[in-house]
């Protein structure tokens, strides 16, 4: 019989029960403009402060550090085009990794084409920056160091108190993209350093089009979006109330549920990847087995194309990933698979699996027992196999 499971909650998560209920009220009754100064409109600018305020705490930041967006990419451009423009005339050095999100990746292309310099750092095997290079490539002239917390294709959790370290000794911004690890990590930005933070309200089991960008008291930033005087007149408009009233029920959520999440996911997580190494032969994990987001495996499968893998998965009623949502339909393989050092046949035959705490070590016995089948058919069509079979005899 089919299942139906959704394995791929990296890519997006289904919104909470309780998160809805939240936000419904603010579409139907509630729908005044936090601007207005009639008593109708005053509880949602309220509403709004409370959810700022919820946030901060998630963070240890203070309230007025916290600027709503329209979601994870946005919060990233902000950061990167308005450290550039604030701190242009400083210098015009920026460093970032090799496995950042495309968010982070072309928003930095953009900068190098108006004249910026970008250091594009690499990383170990499993993902991680290392941070003698990191030093080395510090310049007089730098002015932004933007590493993300995690990733969100292999799960590598990144030495981001380290880098904090090292950025604040330079006196040098740092930016961490945290969307995959707000929410699953605990994040202070006082212990990591940390003077900006882009997180995402979709990736935590709250809505879509809305996250925010921390930027610390003192940090030089310009305006994103310019009209009114919203989100204290650095990002205007009109404020996405139900959205906002949202990202805070999720972001409590995330907070009080953290715990039992995690030991939950990690359990399964690491039942599934000890069962597909022990049970598919020819098959690596990729990213690090223990410093990884509880909820992500990831692993190469040799002699596959991880397309045909997808296909194969989703007729069996489990939704999967190859890597990235962005660079699926193209066929070039990740770039952070390629950054950690896998030739680009064995980047090809990648999945990426990321689950919930919904997912019970039964419904990962229903993935592997297919994932095996699929995998063996796959393989006994591939002239490559074929070859490689013949030569091991
Ligand atoms: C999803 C994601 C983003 C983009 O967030 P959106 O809210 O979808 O724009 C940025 N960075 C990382 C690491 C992500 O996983």
């Amino acid at each position: 019989m089919n299942k139906f499971l959704y394995l791929d909650n990296a890519a997006t998560t289904k919104i909470a029960p309780e998160v809805v209920e939240a936000m419904l009220p603010y579409f139907t009754e509630h729908y005044g403009n936090p601007s207005s100064v009639y008593t109708f409109a005053a509880g949602n600018k309220e509403a709004v402060s409370v959810q700022r305020d919820i946030i901060a705490e998630t963070l240890g930041a203070k309230s007025n550090e916290i600027y709503f967006t329209a979601g994870g990419s946005e919060a990233d451009n902000w950061a990167l085009k308005a450290a550039a423009e604030a701190y242009g005339e400083k210098g015009r050095h920026i460093i970032t990794t090799k496995i950042e999100h495309h968010a982070i990746l072309h928003t930095a292309e953009y900068l190098e084409k108006k004249g910026f310099e970008v250091t594009y750092l690499d990383v170990d095997e499993y993902g991680k920056v290392k941070l003698e290079e990191l030093k080395n490539a510090i310049r007089p002239d730098t002015i932004l160091i933007s590493v993300m917390f995690a990733n969100n294709e292999i799960g590598v959790i990144e030495p981001v108190k380290e880098i904090g370290a090292i950025a604040k000794e330079h006196g040098i911004l740092f930016h961490t993209d945290a969307v995959q690890a707000y929410g699953q990590l605990p994040i202070n930005v006082d212990e990591c350093g940390i003077d900006m933070l882009s997180a995402s309200g979709h990736k935590l089991n709250g809505p879509k089009g809305i996250g925010f960008l921390y930027i610390r008291k003192g940090v030089k930033i310009r305006s994103f979006i310019h009209g009114g005087a919203q989100e204290r007149k650095r990002r205007a408009g009109t404020e996405n109330v139900p959205g906002i009233i949202g990202m805070g029920a999720a972001a409590k959520r995330a907070a009080d549920t953290r715990e039992l999440r995690v030991k939950t996911e990690t359990e399964v997580r690491d039942y599934l990847i000890e069962r597909v190494l022990k049970e598919i032969p020819y098959t690596r994990l990729n990213g690090h087995r223990t410093d990884r987001l509880p909820n992500n495996a990831n692993f190469s499968f040799r002699f596959i194309e991880g397309e045909s893998l997808l296909i194969m998965l989703d007729n069996k009623g489990i939704c999967a990933s190859s890597g990235s949502a962005c660079t699926s339909g193209s066929l070039d393989p990740s770039h952070v698979l390629l950054a950690i050092g896998l030739p680009h046949e064995i980047a090809h035959g990648s999945l990426r699996l990321t689950i919930n705490e919904e997912i019970t070590k039964e419904d990962i016995d229903y993935v592997v027992e297919n994932l095996k089948d699929i995998v063996e058919r796959l393989r006994n069509m591939s002239p490559l196999y074929e070859d490689f079979i013949k030569k091991q005899k």
